[in-house]
């Protein structure tokens, strides 16, 4: 595995690009490192390509040019199987849409996200519940998605992100769908998870939640145009 990566970066771009079929430059030439324990934010205005950065970052997608390290991996030297078990076990989901499956109570949800590390169903069911009790839903563990608020499977989204203690927790516009009480209390479960150790990406387009973040990555035109990182790449050689 080429690791020549600084050692706590858990996500690095080198001159990445990713055209879409039809030939949309979404990223151009990205470079950039987030660092273990980092909370990082990413903004920009709609079609800015950080939808698409985050993919590249979670491994959903592949660049077309260019380099993306996951936790010192090149995605690049991986077969579709390795970066599907890299994607299970050491990245975190969090989407606008919650993508909670129907008529499946949130317990069993949360559990579904250690299905990769091949552990017993009683032991991800007591992981599932400590997540739980991390976003403050022990209360609700055999609720079934529509009887929660959409607050409360947000949260339940962040559990199951969490559950399999990934390397970095990658959200996009996580308080998209949600009244701003509900989106302000998404945002402080991930600033206390970013303060017990999670690495977190998050995308939002909210200027009042990105300005409390410590760092912002501003995208335009698929670039980055600004990255608020004191320490940016290439400072270490
Ligand atoms: P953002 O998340 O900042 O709104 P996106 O990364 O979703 O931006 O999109 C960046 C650009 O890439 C937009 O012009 C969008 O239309 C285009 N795009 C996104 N996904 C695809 C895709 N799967 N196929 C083709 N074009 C895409
Ligand atoms: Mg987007």
């Amino acid at each position: 595995m080429s690791t020549d990566t600084a050692p706590d970066a858990v996500v690095e771009f080198r001159a990445v690009s990713k055209t879409y079929p039809g030939g949309v430059a979404a990223v151009r030439d990205v470079s950039l490192r987030v660092r273990r324990g980092e909370l990082v934010a990413i903004v920009g205005p709609s079609g800015s390509g950080k939808s698409s950065m985050l993919n590249l970052m979670g491994s959903l997608d592949r660049p077309s040019a260019g380099h993306v390290l996951v936790d010192g991996h090149d995605v690049a030297e991986l077969t579709d199987r390795e970066v599907s078990a890299l994607r299970a076990t050491r990245i975190g989901f969090v989407f606008q849409q919650f993508h909670l499956a129907v008529g499946v109570p949130v317990l069993d949800s949360v559990a579904d996200g250690l299905l990769y590390a091949g552990i017993p169903l009683r032991r991800r069911r007591a992981r599932a519940a400590a997540a739980l009790a991390r976003v403050g839903l022990s209360h609700r563990v055999h609720h079934l998605p529509h009887q929660l608020s959409g607050g409360e499977r947000q949260r339940v989204a962040v559990a199951r992100a969490v559950v399999g203690g990934p390397a970095v927790l990658l959200a996009d516009e996580p308080t998209g769908n949600l009244d701003s009480a509900s989106g302000a209390a998404v945002l402080t479960l991930l600033r206390e998870l970013h303060a017990s150790g999670t690495t977190v990406v998050v995308i939002t387009h909210d200027r009042e939640i990105a300005a409390a973040l410590p760092r912002r990555i501003e995208m335009r035109d698929g670039r980055v145009v600004a990255d608020s990182a004191t320490d940016p790449i290439g400072a270490h050689g």
